[in-house]
């Protein structure tokens, strides 16, 4: 009797341990909720003094039905879906209503079994119906899904065999003994204890991705940090097939921003030119921040000549002032083609050259590196 209550209440304080370290996170606190409220509905079940005309089977099975919802929710939640609070209130307040007129209107064991289990499954199904509208399907997020649908067929599938095979249930008296409650108890416990590893998994997982991606990430730009760019850009260079350049991009005068407007006007130039390149670069390409107003892009084009129109670009755009508030500066770009082979130190040294010939011409520039007849040679 008191593994249910003392399953679920250890899994609602680790929930709500999560939810204590990361409080945006609302919906681990809704899963903390849900455990606790499982918890409470087998106390008031089978733990608590009968109350007169079985009574406590109202509020044990509304703690049942909350408890189904919430941790549904929660589900949803951890994907940022929206609830369907409303559809998940009418199908629990349906399976309570039907509950109570076969208690207390037309008293029938095997109907109020029936009325809240076949609810339940109704908000596990409506449940998974909403997760596939969740782009991810990684391991993780296939085994939340399956537990959800173990929950819906627990619900489903369980009364009607165990009613079938014990040939139904007149009254109460035995009832916690029966095969059915036992079958209760022991599948409870365990797709409870299925479905919170399910979300703990995921969110260690999204946890994990979290401070990966934060330790890669260059928070004044946006774009991506040296390490995360030679990190991701590597990757890229190693299985590309369609042709990739690289646009090595340096402000220009930037010492002068500095000097006469101080750091903050300078840290707001780089933020708007990260802002410039998270709008402008073309899917699929890696924007990094390499050096303090240096900035690298990898992206795949089909031609030298695209290379060159999406540098000039980025140019034009950096050379119309930003915003009144942000002093202005222009930007000059190196440019290279990666050939077969090439790896992302000298794709990086190549550009520099383009970069330093633009710095040369007089910056505000776009230069492209040309192959030395050797180089193409060798290419
Ligand atoms: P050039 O046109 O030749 O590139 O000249 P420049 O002044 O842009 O280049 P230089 O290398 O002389 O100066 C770069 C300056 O960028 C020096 C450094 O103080 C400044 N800087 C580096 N990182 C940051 C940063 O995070 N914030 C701010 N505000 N300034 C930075
Ligand atoms: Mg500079
Ligand atoms: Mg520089």
């Amino acid at each position: 009797m008191l593994l249910n209550p003392g399953i679920s209440l250890l899994l609602a304080l680790a929930f709500y341990l999560l939810w204590h370290g990361r409080r945006d996170h609302g919906y681990v606190l809704v899963a903390a909720a849900g455990h606790l409220a499982t918890a409470l509905g087998f106390l008031v079940q089978d733990v608590m003094p009968p109350l007169p005309l079985e009574l406590q089977r109202i509020p044990s099975n509304a703690l049942f039905l909350l408890a189904g919802v919430l941790l549904m929710g929660s589900l949803l939640g951890h994907y940022r879906l929206p609830v369907p609070w409303r559809s998940f209130s009418v199908m629990g307040g349906l399976g309570l209503a039907a509950l109570s007129y076969f208690l207390l209107v037309q008293p029938d064991l095997n109907y109020r079994i029936f009325s809240i289990s076949f609810a339940l499954a109704a908000i596990a199904f409506l449940t998974v119906f909403e997760l596939r509208r969740t782009g991810r399907v990684n391991l993780v997020d296939r085994l939340l899904l399956w537990a959800c649908i173990l929950t819906g067929t627990n619900f489903l599938i369980r009364p009607i065999a165990i009613i079938w095979m014990e040939g139904g249930y007149t009254d109460y008296v035995g009832f916690q003994q029966s095969l059915y409650w036992t079958t209760v108890q022991f599948s409870q416990s365990l797709v409870s204890i299925i479905l919170a590893l399910c979300l703990m998994i995921a969110i260690a997982q999204d946890l994990i991705f979290q401070l990966q991606t934060d330790a890669r990430t260059d928070t004044l730009s946006g774009v991506l940090n040296r390490r995360g760019f030679e990190d991701v850009a590597t990757a890229l260079l190693a299985r590309h097939e369609a042709p990739l350049a690289l646009l090595l991009a340096d402000l220009d005068h930037f010492k002068q921003i500095n000097d006469h407007h101080g750091h903050m006007a300078g840290d707001a130039v780089i933020s708007g030119f990260g802002r410039i390149l998270l709008d402008m670069a073309p899917a699929g390409a890696v924007k990094g921040r390499i050096g303090g107003e240096e900035f690298a892009l990898l992206v795949p084009v089909p031609t030298p000549e695209t290379a060159l129109a999406l540098a000039g670009a980025l140019r034009e755009r950096m050379a119309t002032p930003l915003d009144a508030s942000i002093p202005h500066t222009t930007v000059s770009i190196g440019v290279t083609m990666a050939g077969p082979g090439d790896r992302l130190d000298s794709l990086l040294q190549r550009a520099d050259k383009a970069l330093y010939r633009a710095k040369r011409a007089g910056r505000n520039r776009v230069s492209l590196h040309r192959p030395t007849p050797r180089q193409e040679a060798a290419c």
